[in-house]
């Protein structure tokens, strides 16, 4: 049986009617820039966090430097961000010409909260929290130590669309959440989208305006923005899918269990959720010490897997002028040689796990 590692057919045919009743309507609408469908899109999205606003953006990256940017923090700030995340946290941060201090995660892939209050400076700005692999982070001492130290609390939600901590919702615990709406997320557009959700006027106001060439008033523009627009037909789509995001999240956590349950190996490390942090199973991580063999093992069976993610961003050529090197973050490190993603996706059979877990098992 061949299974890859994800499967962004399934859920398109879950509701196909819905979605393309609703492409049609867009391509006859004679509207497709900042629309109708954004505005709801983003009340609707906005309802479901949470939070009192939602601004409608081109991408997840462009929410994140965004953010800074609206933030005011730039050359000479710095941001405290977890070491083992996907690139684009911190290339949110440096677009903006800001530092990234790296903090090593805990044992659920997340900030080590542990970690932070020895790493803030006279120079540290703001908390990038990422939410990774669908798990809420351990907010709490993240929260007061933004208190503490009057620093900015940014959240990086594009894993962790519905996730929650003690029952509030990720995206919502600082100033500004940043959302991917990639295909291969939990919400997922057709194409690239991305938005941000924050509780200040004066935030989104500006995010609006950043969006749009800075711009308010048409052909008046106030500062050097970008063009971040978000589009009908993504919004429209994505109103859809956000209707059924409770019962998609909860087919995830049911494929997460039936793993958590039937996986025993003794080579596999399962990923753990700590409690109070609700978990949207993004990715379904686990570790294990002879990757390559496992890797190539499975492929003979035919089921594939995604190293999330091989290299860290410290270590990336494209981050070598931060100076960090091999071996300054070792559980990072150590992570990046052996987190392993297996299949998890919605539409995802019985049959096809099952296949997977009598695999696993046996290696
Ligand atoms: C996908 C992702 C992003 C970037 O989102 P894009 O929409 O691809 O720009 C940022 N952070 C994390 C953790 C992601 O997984």
């Amino acid at each position: 049986m061949k299974i890859s590692p994800n499967r962004l057919d399934r859920s398109f045919f879950m509701h196909q009617e819905e979605y393309e009743k609703k492409a049609l309507e867009i391509l006859r609408s004679g509207w497709y820039v900042l629309g109708h469908e954004v505005t709801s899109f983003e009340e609707e999205f906005a309802a479901f966090t949470g939070a009192r606003y939602c601004v409608g953006l081109a991408s997840g990256l462009d929410a994140l430097w965004l953010a800074f940017r609206v933030l005011g923090i730039g050359a000479g700030d710095e941001v405290l961000v977890q070491a083992n995340t996907y690139i684009a946290s911190v290339m949110g941060i440096t677009i903006n010409g800001a530092t990234p201090v790296f903090v090593e995660p805990d044992a659920y892939y997340n900030m080590d909260t542990s970690l932070l209050e020895a790493k803030i400076t006279d120079k540290t700005k703001a908390i990038l929290v990422v939410h990774l692999y669908g798990q809420a982070s351990d907010m709490a001492p993240i929260v007061s130590l933004c208190q503490k130290y009057h620093l900015r609390l940014v959240e990086d939600c594009a894993q962790s669309h519905g996730a929650a901590y003690d029952g509030k919702m990720t995206g919502t615990f600082g100033d500004i959440g940043c959302f991917s709406f990639y295909p291969s997320k939990n919400l997922g557009a057709f194409g690239d989208a991305g938005a941000i959700v924050t509780n200040d006027e004066g935030i989104a106001r500006a995010m609006r305006m950043y969006r749009n060439y800075g711009s308010e008033k048409r052909y008046y523009n106030k500062v050097v923005g970008a063009n971040s627009r978000l589009d009908e037909m993504q919004a429209g789509l994505l109103r859809v899918r956000l209707s059924h995001l409770e019962e998609l999240t909860e087919e995830r956590r049911r494929i997460a269990e039936t793993y958590l349950k039937s996986l025993q190996n003794p080579k596999l490390l399962l990923p753990q959720t700590r409690e109070h942090c609700s978990h949207v199973w993004h990715q379904f991580v686990l570790r294990c010490k002879e990757r390559e063999s496992l890797i190539s093992y499975l492929a003979e069976k035919e089921i594939g897997t995604i190293i999330h993610y091989p290299i860290p961003p410290h270590l990336s050529e494209a981050y070598a002028y931060l100076g960090y090197p091999k071996g300054s973050l070792p559980l990072t490190e150590e992570y990046a040689d052996t987190v392993l993603s297996i299949p998890m996706y919605n539409g995802m059979t019985a049959e096809e796990q099952a296949y997977v877990i009598d695999c696993l098992n046996q290696f």
